[in-house]
């Protein structure tokens, strides 16, 4: 990628790049020097309906080709964005500070989630339905037409082809718009699909801020589904503008999710994982496991575990893997500080970090320690509220129930972890958590095939599998008088 591109400027409109109507433009700054990095379009709605219009007239013949030749499509698209992957991975480090050896797994994941709906997707199919001999009645899944991508910036393209790619397969156009602070890999890699065979018009992207850029698409008349990834307040926005156009919407949102250690786990495992379900890509992650409940007799020796592997993980985003970036934006730089501040009034024990990270390398850029606290009651703020920074709470408990009491007491629920040697209890505690994902004796999962989605306030449908490319169909049920 040459500094042309980055310094672009313009949406990517039917196959073509397209500088913004109203000519402005936002700085995209590297988060580990603080330099401008890259220029993105700040578009608006007039941006919009030109995106809107093209998906439109791309999305019908598009919905018309044989899922079998769109999969075909599809696949290169996958062999294109994996052919590319050091130069997408330079976007995302460069544009929101991901850890040089980090950004490319999750890319490739994002090719795969291409490979995955391009096979799977001949595979949806309607059913007949018995209704007697006087009538043949069956039913279809029909694309919605145009569907509109909204997606954050802490795993940029990964987070983005969990959506567009059943979308495509499933025969619809996409309007993407990424996070204003992490949108270059997505202008690039849809680019890279119409180099591979897309169509033009099939997957655009807009770029802005998101009053501005993301309620226009949300609003639109042409926009028929909307996949939105972000946070809660957010989403609650975008779920009421849904609902004032009766229009279906995804919403994946964040999470406060419990990793429950017990005395039987395997505690070296348990205690990398435990750690690594924070600290990674440095806390930015939905399904980050930030709250830790560890059984009582256990939890000293586990917490002086987990402050080793904290303080042993290295700061710097060229560090070799694990190891912690900088937050991705000055906002969400601030937002960490202050729980910083949080807990101290709170009154919870810092075990180690709570504050910026400083040293060679590290001045220039929005770094900030590894963070764990102890001493922590499931009521207080900093155990309730999302904080997405390398921040960790420890909460003890004493047996099963308590253990999974505390871990559903809260308004999220988008994933949990179990650490435990008995295959009984795995399933028992498994099965009682209020999560939409539950991981035993690991943590994260990059499998496209497991749905994923939230309970309570972590959101509204699934992504991923199956489930995931039906969310992008409506079903039509069709009967014929015989
Ligand atoms: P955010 O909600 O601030 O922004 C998400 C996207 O929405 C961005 O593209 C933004 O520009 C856009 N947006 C903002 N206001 C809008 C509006 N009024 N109408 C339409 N679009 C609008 O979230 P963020 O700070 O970018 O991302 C972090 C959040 O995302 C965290 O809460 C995290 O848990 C969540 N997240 C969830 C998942 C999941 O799968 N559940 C995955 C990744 C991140």
């Amino acid at each position: 990628m040459d500094s042309m591109e980055h310094d672009r400027a313009e949406h990517f409109i039917e196959g073509r790049w397209t500088p913004p109507a109203g000519g402005r433009v936002i700085d995209s700054l590297d988060p580990a020097t603080g330099q401008v990095f890259g220029r993105l379009a700040d578009g608006d709605g007039t941006d919009v309906d030109a995106a809107v219009r093209a998906a439109s007239t791309a999305a019908h013949e598009w919905g018309q080709i044989r899922p079998l030749d769109r999969g075909r499509i599809l696949n290169e698209v996958a062999r294109s964005l994996r052919d590319h992957l050091d130069e997408l991975s330079a976007l995302e480090s460069g544009e929101m500070g991901m850890p040089v050896q980090y950004a490319p797994v999750t890319l490739d994941a994002a090719a795969r989630y291409f490979e995955y709906y391009a096979g799977i997707g001949p595979s949806l199919q309607g059913g007949h339905l018995p209704v007697g001999p006087a009538k043949h009645s069956y039913t279809v899944h029909e694309p919605y037409g145009v569907v509109g991508v909204i997606t954050p910036w802490n795993v940029p393209l990964n987070q983005a082809a969990r959506s567009i790619a059943p979308a495509l397969a499933a025969g619809n156009a996409v309007v993407h718009k990424p996070s204003e602070y992490s949108s270059l890999s997505a202008l690039r890699a849809a680019e890279l699909a119409v180099e591979a065979g897309l169509p033009a018009g099939v997957w655009n992207v807009v770029t802005g801020v998101g009053e501005r850029c993301g309620a226009p698409l949300v609003g639109h008349r042409d926009v028929a589904k909307v996949a939105f990834t972000g946070s809660v307040a957010t989403g609650r926005v975008v779920g009421e503008a849904a609902a004032r156009k009766i229009m279906p919407v995804t919403l994946e949102l964040g999470g406060k999710s419990p990793n429950l250690v017990f005395e039987d786990a395997d505690l070296d495992a348990a205690g990398f994982w435990a750690t690594l379900a924070f600290i990674g890509n440095s806390g930015q992650v939905c399904t980050a496991g930030s709250r830790v409940l560890v059984q009582d007799s256990i939890i000293e020796e586990f917490s002086t575990r987990m402050v080793a592997i904290a303080e042993s993980t290295p700061l710097g985003r060229e560090e070799n893997f694990p190891c912690l970036g900088p937050i991705a934006n000055p906002v969400q730089f601030r937002k960490v500080l202050s729980y910083f501040d949080l807990a101290r009034e709170e009154g919870a024990e810092l075990l180690t970090g709570g504050g910026r990270a400083e040293g060679p390398g590290l001045d220039e850029g929005l770094y900030v320690q590894p963070t764990i606290y102890t001493g922590v009651r499931n009521d207080m703020r900093i155990a309730r509220e999302e904080i997405f920074g390398p921040v960790g709470v420890i909460i003890g408990f004493a047996d099963e129930d308590e253990a999974v009491a505390l871990a559903n007491d809260t308004d999220y629920g988008l994933a949990a972890g179990v650490w435990t040697s008995d295959v009984g209890r795995a399933h028992r505690v498994a099965s009682r958590l209020q999560a939409g994902q539950v991981y035993v004796n690991h943590y994260f999962s990059d499998d496209v095939e497991a749905p994923t989605g939230g309970y309570g306030q972590s959101g509204i449908g699934r992504e991923k599998g199956m489930v995931g490319l039906a969310e992008y169909t409506q079903l039509k049920s069709i009967a014929i008088a015989l």
